[in-house]
């Protein structure tokens, strides 16, 4: 089995990737953590703000973008302002790329998502990129 030293995207220590994994094995565990306490937010509280959940669960906004990039969240608006193609620079609900671009890069490279972290279930979040439009539970009228 070839083990590779790799820097921890997240926390920059250097690590053993086993299954060529970018992140390290506490990073991974921690990540996973956030990401369902995200999600079982996102249940109790529908309609949330991408800022909202950062401050509520004290987890960087940059941390929430990594789950967007990657395809485990996605933005409910059309038009957000948050995370756009890193290509062509239109808005995404989720992952890197708008779907023309995808197609593009489909035929370039390969996927480099193994998926490595167990379920990758993404689940439609309704976060709200405009955090000054605050939409709150209760009805203003
Ligand atoms: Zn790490
Ligand atoms: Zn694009």
């Amino acid at each position: 089995m070839v083990e590779e030293l790799r820097n921890c995207k997240i926390c920059g220590r250097l690590f053993r990737s086993i299954s060529d994994s970018s992140v390290c094995v506490p990073c991974m565990e921690q990540d996973e953590k956030n990401y369902h306490r995200i999600r079982e937010y996102l249940i109790e509280h529908p309609l949330s703000k991408i800022f909202e959940v950062s401050n509520e669960l004290s987890i960087p906004v940059s941390r929430i973008k990594r789950y967007l990039r990657e395809g485990w969240l996605e933005i409910v608006e059309k038009d957000n302002r948050f995370l756009d193609c890193e290509i062509c620079g239109t808005p995404i609900h989720s992952g890197k790329y708008c779907e023309q671009c995808a197609e593009k890069a489909r035929h370039e490279y390969k996927s480099s998502y193994s998926g490595g972290y167990g379920t990758k279930t993404a689940q439609k979040l309704n976060f709200h990129s405009r955090p000054e439009k605050a939409v709150k539970k209760v009805a203003s009228r």
